[in-house]
């Protein structure tokens, strides 16, 4: 089988959510072939180089799961977007740019966050640009640790005030930005994960019909999609472990 997730704001403040990550792994490691992991995999990520006990724990489970030969791909959210070429090699993962077209059988799959396709959140585009412009990440990426996590939680804040001034539609995908974008890459298939809208879309591409998958985000349940190259992708939760304790 091949999974996809994304969403899961890994952090400390949130061990039900590491212990739902653990337990989920443990549910998959024996029949998985491939793991995406399609960002917004935690909360935060400042650099490679913090390496704190929780991020520790996950690198030595995502290790695990390659170590087995499964392979690994991860590709950046909006949270986590500043991980990078160690945290690759320190997990056995295969960065992904985003977007992504895989091939599995026969299905052409377009991956992305889906941040991207928000194209109606005309400022939160800007900040895109600008916190991932090399003009600000370079010197950002050389200061003490405790200096960016300061910066990145007062972006943070920034970013939650502003997003409470919005509109519940302009946080979501616009919507002709979809088949835009499904056209360009001729894929009958778009899977992402972002707005916490788990879900599956029917449109037409091109006069044919098309899905757009939505991953859900791990607040309260494990969401995850699973398909192989003979079976259609399967939306799907579970519910998080009863003993919870990371
Ligand atoms: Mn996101």
């Amino acid at each position: 089988m091949i999974y996809f997730i994304s969403d899961l704001h890994l952090e400390e403040s949130r061990p039900d959510i590491t212990g739902a990550f653990l337990y989920f792994m443990d549910q998959i490691q024996d029949q998985a072939q491939a793991l995406y992991i399609l960002g917004d995999f935690f909360e935060a990520w400042i650099g490679d180089d913090e390496n704190t006990a929780l991020q520790q724990q996950i690198k030595a489970r995502l290790k695990r799961f390659s170590d087995a030969g499964k392979a690994l791909y991860f590709m950046h959210g909006n949270r986590d977007f500043l991980i990078g070429d160690l945290f690759a090699e320190e997990t056995g993962a295969q960065l992904l740019p985003d977007p992504t077209v895989v091939t599995i059988g026969a299905q052409r799959i377009l991956l992305m966050h889906g941040d991207s396709l928000c194209t109606g959140d005309l400022a939160y585009m800007k900040f895109r640009a600008t916190i991932r412009n090399p003009a600000f990440l370079e010197p950002f990426l050389k200061r003490p640790l405790e200096e960016r996590r300061t910066t990145a939680a007062q972006l943070r804040a920034m970013s939650q005030a502003n997003n409470q001034n919005k509109d519940q539609e302009i946080m979501d995908v616009t919507p002709e930005e979809v088949p835009k974008v499904m056209a360009q890459h001729q894929v009958p298939l778009m899977i992402h994960g972002h707005t916490h809208r788990p879900a599956i879309h029917e449109l037409e591409v091109n006069g044919k019909l098309a899905q757009r998958i939505v991953l859900g985000d791990w607040d309260s349940e494990i969401w995850y999609l699973a398909m192989d190259e003979e079976t259609l992708p399967v939306l799907n939760t579970m519910p998080f472990p009863k003993s919870n304790q990371a």
